[in-house]
């Protein structure tokens, strides 16, 4: 799977890096981090900052066929050097609608 797939399929675009796929009991996920330069504190747009770890989004988008497809997506925790507040940096994911695909996807809906 390749990043470009990521764009044109699942609209995954600014801000986020492709790092690896993986085959997980018949689904599909699709690893991504957040590009370091698209990092900024949304406070003071200050782009000093630390680490402070991370987390985990997990995001369920369009199936591959049969098979679930979850965008794991890691969200770093900041703090701020500016202004000292902490802050996790998670751009917007412009994820397709399920309408636009996928019919099978409804009978196993909750
Ligand atoms: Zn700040």
């Amino acid at each position: 799977m390749s990043q470009s797939l990521l764009y044109h399929a699942f609209g995954v675009r600014e801000g986020y890096e492709y790092r690896s796929t993986k085959y997980v009991e018949g689904r599909v996920e699709f690893h991504l981090t957040v590009k370091e330069e698209s990092i900024h504190c949304p406070h003071c747009e200050s782009q000093e900052y630390w680490r402070r770890g991370k987390r985990q989004r997990r995001i369920n988008t369009l199936p591959i066929g049969p098979k679930q497809v979850v965008l794991v997506v890691e969200v770093p925790k900041c703090e701020c050097r500016g202004c000292g507040k902490s802050f996790e940096h998670s751009p917007p994911l412009p994820l397709p609608t399920v309408t636009t695909a996928a019919p099978w996807l409804d009978s196993s809906a909750s």
